[in-house]
């Protein structure tokens, strides 16, 4: 079998070489010129060869540049899809659990939850695209209500939630009162101007917890405190007052 042999890539520099060696054992200044020449242009082709290399390779950059800003926009509009609700645009029903529980381990937290009043009726009476956008005008009611004392999201359908971290636990509870009362207030006040008749309420419920309690249980009893809004009329805030305490 033939044995096999690679490609010398440098024949050609290695002849241009060897006979510029060769040039400089025998200086004849007819050698040494065509020699010189010789490497000159080799020199230059060298050149112009690493010019088209480094133009390609500034061109692979930018469009690598250009990739892997599109790969870093559309991860960031992925994860904020995942952790956002598309209607509303609120923090979705799985990340608000998850950042309350990681919060609710270490300061205590109060959680209100917020029901529409009637809601069926609002999309049976006015159609369910304009059941969306007071979905929507009462997401942002909220944000605009919270603003940096908490965060909040949509639980699913007409449920949202407000977490509020307490720094100061004595004076929790009666932020956590104001929050929710401010919230009803403006709730109310909500209008859309394509429907001058359209009104809205809301039933919340409000719970405080110290820190390591379960969130499940912390969010069991808001939810309960909501039923009993529910129950009693509607448009009212069920406050549940004994702050919740972790098993001893
Ligand atoms: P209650 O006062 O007891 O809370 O009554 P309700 O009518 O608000 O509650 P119910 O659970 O009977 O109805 C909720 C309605 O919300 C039913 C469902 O079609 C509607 N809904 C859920 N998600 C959406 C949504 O994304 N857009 C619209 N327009 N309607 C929705
Ligand atoms: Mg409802
Ligand atoms: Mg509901």
């Amino acid at each position: 079998m033939a044995a096999h042999t690679a490609p010398d890539l440098f024949e050609r520099e290695r002849g241009v070489l060897d006979r510029a060696q060769r040039a400089h054992a025998d200086p004849s200044p007819a050698i040494i010129h065509l020699a010189l020449a010789e490497l000159i242009g080799e020199y230059e082709r060298v050149i112009r060869d690493m010019r088209r290399v480094i133009s390609h390779s500034d061109r692979t950059e930018l469009e690598l540049n250009i990739a892997n800003q599109r790969l870093r926009e559309l991860t960031e509009a992925l994860s904020y899809q995942n952790r956002h609700d598309g209607l509303t645009r609120l923090l979705n029903r799985n990340t608000l659990i998850h950042e309350a529980e990681s919060l609710l381990r270490h300061l205590p937290i109060a959680l209100i939850l917020l029901d529409i009043d009637h809601f069926k009726q609002i999309n049976d009476r006015y159609g369910h695209p304009t059941g969306d956008k007071v979905l929507v005008a009462l997401a942002d009611t909220m944000k605009q209500g919270i603003g940096n004392a908490g965060f909040c999201g949509r639980l699913g359908g007409e449920e949202f939630a407000v977490v509020l971290p307490a720094e100061h636990f004595d004076t929790a509870m009666e932020t956590a009162m104001e929050t929710a009362a401010q919230l009803r207030e403006r709730i109310r006040h909500i209008r859309l101007p394509e429907e001058v008749g359209l009104r809205v309420t809301a039933s919340l419920s409000v719970a405080l917890a110290e820190p390591t309690v379960p969130f499940d249980l912390l969010y069991q009893c808001v939810d309960d405190g909501l039923y009993r809004a529910k129950h009693d009329g509607r448009d009212r805030i069920e406050v549940i007052s004994d702050s919740l305490k972790p098993a001893v």
